[in-house]
């Protein structure tokens, strides 16, 4: 699904367009080469590769794939998108995590719902502010714990355009994810919400839930709103 001029939706069990327990998976086309954010929990691989060839992006190479931070919903089609020549990259403090499939990555409870998949070694490990090119592309590092400890959002500023992939840090119209897995961090979480809204970023691609493509600050803006409320409505969605 294109979703922009240089975005498309390519995965996604909240849109019933990969399968079950993916995130949402995004692809840039970043000219010669794509760069993907995210490749769910590993069963909606095929899809997903069905999905970019629809878009008719068959013929150009993955240079590189990002993972948000480590949860396996994000991980699992990394073993797969690997073998076909990408690097895998993800911010310092998680790639261990990533590599490792131990307690913050919840595999524990990826295995419980069937989803296994093989872990695979991280080749760019990213640190905050950095920029990373791929292709006619630039990609800059948010670092953004709360979630989990090593979370990160990418900033894509194309067009005069501030394009945010937020993973499960921000979602649309101001709601949370999940909120108690291990190394979550409230204050943390708080922090870095605060952070992306200097960003200013126009249009919004979360993990999960739907994305946003005009005034996506405001969106952030309802999300820092949100969290600063008592803790009873913390959660609203
Ligand atoms: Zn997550």
């Amino acid at each position: 699904m294109r979703l922009t001029e240089k975005i498309y939706l390519v995965g996604g069990a909240g849109f019933g367009y990969s399968a079950k327990g993916d995130c949402n998976v995004f692809l840039v086309d970043c000219g010669e080469t794509l760069a993907l954010i995210d490749s769910g929990a590993g069963k909606g691989v095929s899809k997903i590769f069905e999905n970019i060839d629809r878009m008719g992006l068959k013929n150009k190479r993955i240079e590189i794939l990002f993972n948000t931070h480590c949860h396996y919903d994000h991980i699992g089609g990394n073993f797969d998108f690997k073998a076909k020549g990408c690097k895998i990259a993800a911010y310092r403090d998680e790639a261990d995590e990533i590599e490792k499939l131990e307690e913050l990555s919840l595999y524990s409870m990826a295995k419980t719902e069937g989803l296994e998949f093989k872990s695979v070694e991280v080749d760019i490990r990213l640190n905050d502010g950095e920029i990373i090119e791929v292709g006619d592309s630039q990609f800059e590092v948010i670092h953004t714990p709360g979630h989990t400890p090593g979370g990160m959002c990418l900033l894509f500023r194309k067009n005069g355009c501030k394009n945010l992939f937020s993973g499960d840090t921000a979602s649309a119209q101001g709601k949370l994810g999940w909120i108690n897995g291990p190394g979550c961090d409230i204050q943390e979480w708080k922090k870095s919400i605060k952070k992306l809204l200097k960003f200013e970023p126009d249009r919004l691609f979360p993990g999960h839930g739907v994305f946003v493509l005009s005034e996506a600050t405001e969106h952030l803006r309802l999300l820092d709103f949100n969290m600063n409320m008592p803790w009873t409505v913390v959660i609203p969605g």
